[in-house]
């Protein structure tokens, strides 16, 4: 099948046309193979029209991306066209995973960045002076807002950097106000209320409960120096008094149901043998 072959008869024109066809359909076959392998479709047009339109990247006219990834790209180009490399990238922070009323202070706006630097300059001295920053010392102009240290380092001055420092902590102080709270509860009053009220108690007030019961045990202790001041003598005895009383007013109650119930002789001897019994072990006088 060379450009030089001029086929002449109607058969060779045939022949020509056979082989033709053949190579044709070969060429096909191993396309297919070729797509099928891939997993592409051979109707390029046809699958390019299901998909989403295509939508113009505000940092480079160049890119064109689809509109489901164009915030991610964004972020990623802006970045890119500062300067930062793919390895700085990874290493940054993403400032919109930020919990919800904890103090997260992104600092991500260049406009104020550059109105608390110029704040700071115009409060710091004209002339150079010793031990403060001077008005000189300051970013005249508004730059970036650094994504990373070695950038912060790099685009801010020293004063520069100061004066950031010192917003975002009074930023964070004024986030602080509201959270002094527990400060300033009255803890005796809210434990009162709470008993009434039989709420589940919070760790402070465990905390606070603890505290006055191990001063009342302690005060306790203190107030009742007396009884341990007591020999070992003086506390037995005591022990067999009470004891002895308790005894005495139980057989008085007895004896008192006996003579009600005039009941036999016998069953007084045991008793009788019972109480001696008693005052034998317990070394006891027998009280009547
Ligand atoms: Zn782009």
């Amino acid at each position: 099948m060379s450009d030089s072959f001029q086929p002449q008869t109607d058969e060779d024109r045939l022949k020509c046309l056979r082989e033709l066809t053949e190579f044709t359909e070969k060429c096909k076959k191993q396309l297919h193979d070729i797509f099928e392998t891939l997993g592409w479709s051979p109707d390029y047009r046809a699958s390019n029209s299901n998909q989403e339109p295509l939508e113009q990247c505000p940092y480079d006219p160049d890119h064109r991306v689809p509109a489901k990834s164009m915030e991610k790209h964004k972020t990623s180009c802006r970045l890119r066209k500062m300067g930062y490399s793919a390895e700085e990238q990874a290493e940054m922070y993403d400032p919109s995973v930020c919990y919800e009323n904890i103090f997260c202070f992104c600092l991500t706006d260049k406009a104020t960045q550059h109105q608390v630097i110029l704040q700071a300059r115009s409060a710091a001295p004209l002339m150079k002076m010793e031990g403060v920053f001077w008005q000189g010392q300051y970013s005249g102009e508004a730059v970036d807002v650094p994504q990373n240290h070695k950038r912060a380092v790099c685009d801010l001055t020293v004063a520069d950097r100061l004066a950031l420092y010192d917003h975002v902590i009074g930023a964070l102080g004024q986030q602080k106000e509201g959270n002094k709270d527990d400060l300033y509860v009255d803890l005796v009053s809210k434990l009162q209320k709470d008993d009434k009220q039989n709420e589940p108690k919070s760790h402070l007030e465990l905390i606070a409960e603890m505290r006055d019961y191990k001063r009342r045990r302690q005060s306790y202790r203190a107030k009742n120096v007396h009884i341990t001041k007591k020999s070992y003598t003086e506390v037995i005895r005591e022990v067999i008094s009470v004891h002895s009383e308790e005894l005495a007013r139980q057989w008085k109650e007895e004896e008192e149901e006996e003579s009600q119930r005039s009941e036999h002789s016998s069953h007084r001897y045991r008793s009788l043998m019972f109480r001696s019994r008693i005052f034998r072990c317990g070394r006891l006088r027998p009280v009547y």
